[in-house]
C-alpha cells in the first residue's frame, strides 16, 4: 500500500537497520527496542494483519515462523531463547497495519505481557 511505512521499508524507500532479507521477507531493528534484540519480520507483500492471511497464505505464514527462527539463530538469541509476538488490531496493540512479527531476545521475558 502506498502510504504504508513497512511497505516503504520493504522497497528500501524508507531507511531501516535491516538484519535479514530474502525474496519474500525483510527483518529490521525496531525503532523503539524493548529488548537487546528486537527486530520486526515482515512479508514484503502487504497484509493488514494476521487476519488477512487465509488458506492461500498458509505457506507464507509457515515460512514467516521458519524465517523468524533463522533470524533468531543469525542474531545469536536462539540458544538462550526468545519471544515472537504478532499483535493484531486494537486490543492486540497493533499500531502499524502491515503484518509483522516481533522477535525479541537478549533478556528474560516476563509473562503475562501487559
Ligand atoms: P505493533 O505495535 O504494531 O505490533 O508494532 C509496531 C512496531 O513498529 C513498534 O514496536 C514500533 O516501535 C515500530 N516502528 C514504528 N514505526 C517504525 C519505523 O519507522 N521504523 C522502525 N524500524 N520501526 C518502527
Ligand atoms: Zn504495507
Amino acid at each position: 500500500m502506498s502510504d504504508c511505512i513497512f511497505c516503504k521499508i520493504a522497497t528500501h524507500e524508507l531507511n531501516a537497520q535491516i538484519v535479514y532479507e530474502d525474496d519474500e521477507f525483510l527483518a529490521f531493528r525496531d525503532i523503539k527496542p524493548v529488548a537487546p534484540v528486537h527486530v520486526l519480520l515482515i512479508p514484503k507483500t502487504h497484509l493488514d494483519s494476521l487476519l488477512d492471511a487465509g488458506a492461500q497464505q498458509a505457506g507464507l505464514v509457515a515460512r514467516l515462523l521458519l524465517t523468524a527462527t533463522k533470524v533468531a539463530r543469525q542474531l545469536g538469541v536462539a540458544e538462550e531463547g526468545f519471544r515472537t509476538v504478532i499483535n493484531t488490531r486494537d486490543n492486540g496493540g497493533q499500531t502499524v497495519h502491515h503484518l509483522h512479527l516481533h522477535l525479541m531476545g537478549g533478556r528474560f521475558m516476563t509473562w503475562p505481557p501487559g
